[in-house]
């Protein structure tokens, strides 16, 4: 399986100031049909800003573009994106970018609407730390994970998309209680902080992904 490295690990990006591809408005423009290629053009106010060549193979997106790192020498670079489809509640089915990342010698392979150019390859913003554009540990993730720690002790699932797991035998009601509201409490100052940060950067369907509504 092949991936690609993010560079240098621990870097961390602002994500408004990468290039990114939304697979979903790809999607709409037709640009996943096997046999497309084309170029993908970035544009703000009207001028562009950037635009790279890419075709569509089955059940992959291929891009070609050049890259200069540390002005250095131009260096061509082919990045073969997977690509996956999930249904939809709704019906129908929606594609996802499988990351192909490989950040601390592991892969990603995260399914995500969205890959952003940073450093060599278009990777997602797990891989690009753009998650984490300050450099201390962001609060939204301290909260999901304290959230996280207490669902799964009330032998529940961890994410916000699933439900608090029902009052384990013997636990008293005040207590669940007491942990349900702290559960609910962080996932809200998690889903706050990360949407202040990143709202520009979601579509609908992405905060339907990451938060379940
Ligand atoms: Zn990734």
């Amino acid at each position: 399986m092949g991936g690609y490295g993010s560079g240098r690990s621990g870097y961390s990006q602002k994500a408004e100031h990468l290039k990114s591809l939304d697979v979903n408005r790809l999607h709409r423009e037709g640009c996943l049909s096997p046999g497309r290629r084309g170029y993908w053009i970035w544009s703000r106010d009207g001028t562009e800003t950037g635009r790279i060549a890419y075709h569509a193979e089955e059940h992959h997106l291929v891009l070609d573009y050049k890259v200069r790192l540390y002005g250095g020498e131009w260096k061509t670079i082919t990045q073969s994106i997977p690509l996956t489809y999930a249904e939809c509640n709704y019906g129908g089915t929606r594609p996802y970018f499988r990351c192909n990342g490989i950040v601390n010698g592991r892969h990603c392979t995260r399914r995500v609407g969205k890959v952003f150019a940073g450093g060599r390859y278009f990777l997602c913003r797990h891989c690009h730390n753009v998650a984490y554009a300050s450099q201390s540990e962001p609060r939204y993730d301290r909260m999901l994970r304290r959230a996280n720690k207490l669902r799964t002790a009330l032998g529940g699932e961890p994410g916000i998309a699933h439900s608090i797991a029902a009052k384990p035998k013997g636990m008293w009601q005040r207590t669940y209680q007491r942990k349900r509201f702290e559960i609910e409490w962080c996932e809200n100052q998690a889903t706050h902080h990360f949407l202040s940060k990143f709202a520009h950067l979601l579509s609908p369907e992405e905060r339907e992904m990451y938060f379940g509504h």
